[in-house]
């Protein structure tokens, strides 16, 4: 579960109910500092794990109790002589690298005069024990009145952000796995925020909310795994685990929808305090039960104003009024409500909360019983198998259950033409609007960037700055092209069924979604509206910022190509997403090699390259912002759009080259391989390059792909790469020379040598000095040359 990390200026309103977290919460909202408790504190250190404190001189004042402890304390220099610093180390190349590229540095040393913190461990306990122990300590009272009010504001904005984590650490009443954060004010790079939590997976992090054009962004400086767990601790694990989804969902004339999710709860031994779950921001829980008995729901009404990273879920918590046998599985029933639908007029529907709409724990498989009842007049399509489908009155009921686990369970609604086909035992149903929607119409209001970001973020692509502003002549005919789609969809799921066996469900539905981007969920997909269109009939302005591929031939084969990617082999963290996006797109590309020839492979990359060596306004490359294992991070204020460029046009290429050095028989046997062995399981980087050490040909001067690994996926860099060569006495003599790329940077390219009578393809190295090679052949060659088609390089003359 993440954690909210963000320190925004918050809406306040809030509707609590009665209840021990809500009680709990109203104090930890008016934390106050205690003036009491303020000391004059000399040399005094506080270790959180990697993030070390030197408190040398100033006024340290802690925070009243609340639920038992001292959840803050506020630290100002003094005025004469007074200091304080803070040191993280980041412990890997590519953390450090990260800290340097937003702080110029590849340490943090940071001086600093003033630093708020809040604490759900034993921060306060711990200060309190040593200011005690030590002589030079000594209460100042009177300069802590004046600190209450100065700082009570800002303690009080950092409790906004973290109160349902205060809530849930004090019920749970286990000082040993609080959290510890501090936002310092330093004196070289302003504000920016430390944070040590154990329950994240990441305990260690840095950054700050940075703006650009007026958006605000939260830029991850660095974020690694803590010390100890570095050192073999036990790294945090759920707690609890849902299963067994039962869930009956009402939308209304209103697109209101009202819902009530059951499903069965697993708890942990461990497992202690409240249950924490998310669901989207545009839901509301009314009421919860367990096993019958009325738990209390706490969930905070407010929200950050900014939809930014982390603040696209909401985080409630379930008090149980007793502590739950962990020996036996529970009945969990949790009610809500909200909007998550809205219309996108002409009869088109969107639905914006498409994986969170149901409350989670987390990503795990589980599998869905789905009861809609929903205005008759529409069609409503889930993931599963149709169990039931009728009317009432004025309504429809459509009862659909999965016959396999899946991650999550998406649902569309709309006025839809529909078409089906049964194919070697699958069945797809292609769904299209009638209409499009009020963005794509003649003189159609412009679209509104109003969609709130998707919290299932692994399955999202978002061209949406290229959402039209040209509208075609003639009203689009969605549905015009439904048997096409319909053709396509059968053409990609046979193939992929071909090379990587059966897909995650049986059933696969074909949905549109009024936006620019489409999301593959487990057995049903959102296939942007601009695909069910003919390339003419597409906005003037998409056909000449867009390689017409996207939408013709890449978006739906991607998407259904995350039935396997995505859906049946999941990423074991946010730096191996590029993985399943990459393998994803890749497979689109291998169907479109398929139909259109290599050629219409190579276009593309060329095309992904053009876009990566594209430079921000700074005068970096797209590419150079970071490497692809940062993941989301890459989308910060330095280039908001190097996330996705980096992770599904690079990662396209690193693919492509490894297809490349393993050649097709090892390389389709390699993704054969990867989905066998992580059927319904993460998959990480370094497992998948653990699996691609078996290919590798026994020549290869990277047998290990370490080198291809650390430099294309854990480094930046595409070089420009300038071959010389001459044949003399059977022998091919060389060299090949690299610029544009770090000195460290180092890559097997590739050359073709091609004589009358063969054509061969060696990897060779390159590397910032030229590197020499020699290769024997008998006749002299027709054509040596670089093949710039197999590597993300440039040629130089
Ligand atoms: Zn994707």
């Amino acid at each position: 579960m993440v954690r909210v990390l963000l320190v925004l200026i918050l809406a306040g309103v809030r509707v609590l109910t009665a209840g021990v977290a809500t009680d709990l919460a109203r104090e930890f909202q008016a934390i106050s500092l205690d003036p009491e408790v303020c000391y004059r504190v000399t040399d005094l250190n506080l270790a959180k794990e990697d993030i070390k404190v030197y408190l040398a001189s100033g006024y340290l004042i802690f925070a009243k109790p609340v639920g038992g402890f001292r959840p803050g304390a506020v630290f100002v220099a003094s005025a004469d002589a007074g200091d304080a610093d803070v040191l993280l180390l980041p412990p890997s190349r590519t953390e450090r690298l990260s800290l340097a590229t937003f702080t110029q540095f590849p340490n943090l040393e940071e001086h600093f005069k003033a630093a708020a913190f809040l604490f759900s461990d034993a921060t306060a306990a711990e200060l309190l024990a040593r200011i005690d122990a030590s002589s030079s300590a000594k209460k100042f009272p009177e300069l802590g009145h004046v600190l209450v009010e100065q700082w009570n504001p800002m303690l009080r904005r950092l409790e906004n952000t973290f109160e349902t984590s205060l809530v849930h650490d004090a019920l749970a009443n286990d000082r040993k796995s609080g959290f510890f954060y501090m936002e310092v004010s330093g004196n070289q790079l302003g504000n920016f925020d430390l944070l040590y939590d154990p329950a994240i997976q990441e305990q260690i992090f840095v950054g700050n909310l940075a703006y650009r054009n007026n958006r605000a962004y939260f830029d991850s400086w660095s974020s690694f795994p803590s010390r100890s767990v570095r050192n073999g601790a036990a790294p945090p694990a759920p707690q609890a685990v849902l299963d067994d989804f039962r869930i009956d969902a009402t939308i209304g004339e209103d697109l209101k929808m009202t819902a009530v999710t059951r499903a069965r709860l697993t708890l942990k031994p461990t497992q202690a305090g409240p249950l924490r779950l998310s669901i989207s921001p545009n839901m509301r829980v009314t009421e919860a039960r367990i096993d019958g008995n009325p738990v209390e729901v706490f969930s905070r009404e407010s929200l950050p104003s900014n939809v930014i990273a982390g603040a696209e879920e909401r985080e409630f918590l379930l008090i149980p009024s007793s502590r739950l046998d962990p020996a036996k599985p529970h009945e969990l029933e949790v009610h809500h409500e909200g909007g998550v639908i809205h219309q996108a007029g002409q009869g088109v529907y969107y639905v914006n909360s498409r994986g969170n709409w149901y409350p989670r724990m987390g990503l795990e498989f589980g599998n869905y019983d789905l009861t809609f009842r929903y205005p008759r007049n529409l069609t409503l399509v889930s993931a599963g198998g149709l169990v039931e489908d009728r009317t009432e009155g004025d309504w429809r009921i459509t009862h659909r259950k999965t016959e396999s686990p899946i991650r999550f369970a998406g649902f569309n609604l709309g006025d839809f033409q529909s078409a089906s086909i049964n194919e070697n035992g699958y069945r797809i149903d292609v769904y299209a609007n009638r209409h499009v929607e009020a963005a794509l119409q003649p003189k159609g209001p412009l679209p509104q960037d109003e969609a709130p970001a998707a919290v299932i973020r692994p399955r999202r692509h978002d061209p949406r700055e290229l959402l039209p502003d040209v509208m075609p002549a003639l009203p689009p005919d969605p549905a015009g092209r439904l048997a096409q789609v319909e053709k396509d969809v059968v053409e990609t799921l046979d193939f992929m069924t071909k090379e990587f066996g059966p897909p995650a469900t049986r059933n696969l539905a074909i949905t549109p979604i009024p936006a620019g981007f489409g999301q593959g969920f487990p057995g049903m997909v959102y296939l942007s509206t601009l695909a069910y269109l003919n390339p003419e009939q597409r906005p003037e302005r998409l056909q000449t910022h867009y390689p017409e591929t996207f939408y013709s031939e890449l978006l739906e084969p991607h998407e259904i190509a995350h039935q396997w990617w995505g859906n049946l082999v999941i990423p074991a963290s946010y730096r191996d997403e590029w993985l399943i996006e990459s393998l994803s797109n890749y497979c689109a590309l291998l169907l479109l090699e398929k139909n259109k020839g290599v050629k219409a492979l190579n276009d593309v990359l060329d095309d992904y390259r053009n876009r990566l060596l594209s430079k921000t306004e700074n005068g970096h490359t797209l590419e150079s912002i970071g490497p692809i294992t940062w993941g989301r991070r890459l989308q910060s204020s330095l280039a908001p759009d190097a996330w996705q460029v980096v992770a599904y046009q690079k990662g396209t290429w690193i693919i492509h080259m490894l297809r490349r050095q393993l050649g097709d028989e090892n390389f389709y046997s390699l993704l054969r391989d990867v989905l066998n062995r992580y059927r319904l399981s993460p998959i990480s980087t370094s497992q998948f390059r653990e699996l691609a050490q078996a290919y590798t040909s026994p020549g290869s001067k990277d047998r290990a792909l370490r080198n291809f690994f650390e430099n294309w996926v854990d480094g930046t860099g595409i070089p420009a790469v300038k071959l010389s060569y001459s044949w003399s006495g059977g022998k091919l003599v060389g060299e090949l020379s690299q610029t544009n790329a770090g000195d460290d940077f180092t890559a097997l390219v590739p050359v073709e040598v091609q004589t009358a009578r063969q054509k061969a393809v060696y990897w060779l190295p390159t590397g910032s000095d030229p590197v020499g090679f020699k290769i024997p052949i008998s006749a002299p060659p027709t054509r040596v040359a670089l093949l710039g088609s197999d590597c993300l390089m440039t040629i130089s003359r």
